[in-house]
């Protein structure tokens, strides 16, 4: 991606990026074409590449590996899909509450000190009360017990689901060079790793399909030990129905992608 700098450039990117949708109107992007540009040596090398670093951002906790997802929007350029990524302002806070885990006046003064983590504060379940306690007098050995388990349930939700706030949609729409028709947004479902390896990741959700419907597109890549699952969700962000049924399924398998993925570097 190219980035560049200054009001005029980031003027350029917007009006690059409401541009896509012009070109797209003129001439849509077919499912086969879709289809042949995921496909493709540099497409399955790109899908390849976008699990492989989210595998290599997975975060250890209670003894087990979470992956986040990514996202962001793509494009369909000359043939060539390019998967513009948007960062999640939220896993990085999340990051850093289970380094902090161990001392809960520094968490609770950490998650005050930003719009993000006064979200997860209020969006834990328990957190804010158990760390108001823990702040208030010596915490106790059990007390500790129950924040470990509080963070481990937010890094279950809010470090391994990717969701775009529009502030950041908009910051990297000004950064980036936009080129070609617009394929609409995209997230990874990356595998889950176990001790017995990586087992596939899931199939789209049920918020998975209504962000489909109300953005006009998600398209899904599901992580699979041999290959991918695409799911093109426009089908049903044309019929309004959230019918996993109606999508459009672009499977890929290689005994190349099964030796790359089990190599003993990517086990947890
Ligand atoms: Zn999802």
């Amino acid at each position: 991606m190219a980035v560049t700098a200054g009001p005029a450039a980031a003027q350029d990117h917007v009006a690059q990026y409401l541009g896509l949708s012009k070109a797209t109107l003129e001439h849509p992007i077919t499912p086969a074409e879709l289809e042949a540009a995921l496909l493709s040596p540099a497409g399955v090398r790109d899908v390849a590449a976008l699990f492989e670093k989210s595998m290599a951002s997975s975060l250890a906790m209670g003894g087990e590996a979470i992956v986040p997802e990514l996202g962001g929007e793509a494009t369909l350029d000359g043939g060539h899909l390019r998967f513009v990524e948007y960062p999640d302002p939220v896993q990085p806070v999340v990051r850093r509450m289970v380094d902090l885990r161990g001392d809960p006046q520094a968490l609770l003064d950490f998650l005050n000190g930003s719009a993000e983590g006064k979200q997860l504060l209020t969006g834990t379940g328990g957190l804010h009360a158990q760390l108001f306690q823990m702040t208030t007098k010596e915490p106790t050995i059990e007390q500790r017990r129950v924040l470990d388990r509080i963070v481990a349930g937010a890094v279950a939700i809010h470090f391994k689901t990717w969701a775009a706030t529009p502030e950041v949609q908009r910051a990297m729409i000004e950064k980036t060079d936009w080129r070609g028709r617009y394929v609409g947004f995209w997230h990874l479902h990356p595998p889950v790793r176990t001790s017995a390896g990586l087992v596939p990741g899931f199939e789209p959700s049920m918020e998975d399909m209504q962000i489909a419907i109300e953005k006009g597109q998600l398209l899904t890549l599901v992580f699979r030990p041999d290959g991918f699952d695409a799911y093109d969700l426009e089908p049903l962000a044309r019929t309004g129905q959230p019918d996993l049924g109606k999508a459009h399924v672009i499977r890929f398998r290689s005994p190349d992608w099964t030796q790359r993925f089990a190599a003993p570097a990517d086990r947890p």
